[in-house]
């Protein structure tokens, strides 16, 4: 029985990682700061481990016999736009301790296979059709924010560490992901939850704030795809950063259209001042394409079923 850690386990990408896993057969401990939010972990195992401390990176990654056969990294401090630009120092401080601790780690005890979650957010800002960057065009390096030029960061000291210790390290830089179980209040939600939470609470025919004028353009891939991507790099013979992303892009507006076709309920938007990041996003998938991935979920769909989780998260809160 093939052995993997997901460090990040107790988080959104995280636990779906975990069930994957189980279903694929695997033996699997989790490692999170925190326990899972909204249910119990599926991993065989769960450490609690602050993952910025060496020593706890040494215990999360070792066995009492033999070596895990796959160590996922995506634990990381994280949170959507609101987040990154109010905690730069917190993010690039803490989630480069656990990059370089994690990674440092697994190669010294002789970890073979090791995934890094990297992200969209390693690219520069682009204009409205522009045509689609290439993993390659991260370079020369502009990423918009400090979370981005962590990744970028750790990307690179990822790659060194392959080179050197012959680690076998696949690295995926997602697009925004979204589906059931992601923060959806709180300060760190990324603005699917956030539309969700916001179409939740108006009435019908009522208004919800947004930041920006609307017009930024993303992509927005559901969970289960982005989960089988993983697993399908982690398996593959693909050794440089990858994209991971659908190819529906839609402005800020038209994901509000999704979630209140979701809600079955009409809602204005009302412009505020805040942090809206890149104006616009559109990247190559040859290379995940390559390994037979699709997004399955059209954002309609995907949207759908994120809304009558957060709706019920809504619900319960009351
Ligand atoms: P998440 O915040 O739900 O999960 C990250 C997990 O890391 C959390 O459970 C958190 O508790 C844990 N963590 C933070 N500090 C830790 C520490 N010191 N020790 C141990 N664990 C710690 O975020 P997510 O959406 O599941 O993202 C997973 C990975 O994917 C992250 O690396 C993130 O940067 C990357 N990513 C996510 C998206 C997205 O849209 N969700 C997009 C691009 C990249």
């Amino acid at each position: 029985m093939k052995k993997a850690l997901v460090a990040g386990a107790g988080g959104f990408i995280g636990s779906h990682l975990v069930k994957k896993l189980k279903q694929e057969g695997y033996w699997v401990r989790g490692v999170d700061i925190k326990k899972c939010e909204f249910s119990d972990s599926a991993a065989d195992e769960f450490l609690v481990l602050d993952l910025r401390n060496e020593d706890n990176c040494r215990k999360a990654l070792t066995l009492s016999a033999g070596l895990f056969d796959e160590v996922y990294q995506l634990a990381a401090d994280m949170g959507g736009m609101g987040f990154i630009h109010s905690a730069e120092c917190e993010i690039m401080r803490n989630s480069a301790l656990i990059n370089i601790n994690m990674i440092y780690n697994a190669a010294s005890i002789g970890i073979k296979r090791y995934f890094f979650s990297s992200s969209a957010c390693v690219y520069r800002d682009m204009d409205f059709g522009e045509p689609e960057l290439k993993e390659e065009d991260a370079y020369p390096a502009f990423p918009d924010n400090e979370y981005g030029w962590e990744k970028l960061y750790a990307e690179r000291m990822a790659l060194a560490f392959a080179r050197k210790y012959k680690m076998t390290v696949r690295i995926a830089r997602f697009q925004n992901c979204y589906g059931p179980e992601g923060t959806w209040d709180g300060g760190r939600e990324k603005a699917p939850a956030a539309i969700c939470r916001k179409v939740a609470k108006a009435k019908d025919g009522g208004t919800i704030e947004i930041w920006g004028d609307g017009t930024a353009i993303r992509s927005y891939t559901y969970i289960d795809d982005m989960i089988d991507g993983i697993y399908r790099l982690m398996q593959s013979e693909i050794d440089c950063p990858v994209n991971i992303g659908s190819p529906e892009y839609v402005s800020v507006k038209e994901l509000v259209e999704a979630v209140s076709l979701a809600a079955g309920k009409k809602v204005l938007i009302k412009s505020i001042d805040g942090p809206v990041g890149v104006q616009s996003r559109n990247f190559s998938n040859k290379k995940i394409y390559s390994l037979g991935w699709k997004a399955k979920f059209s954002l309609r769909e995907g949207i759908k079923i994120t809304y009558d989780w957060v709706k019920k998260q809504v619900d319960a809160a009351k």
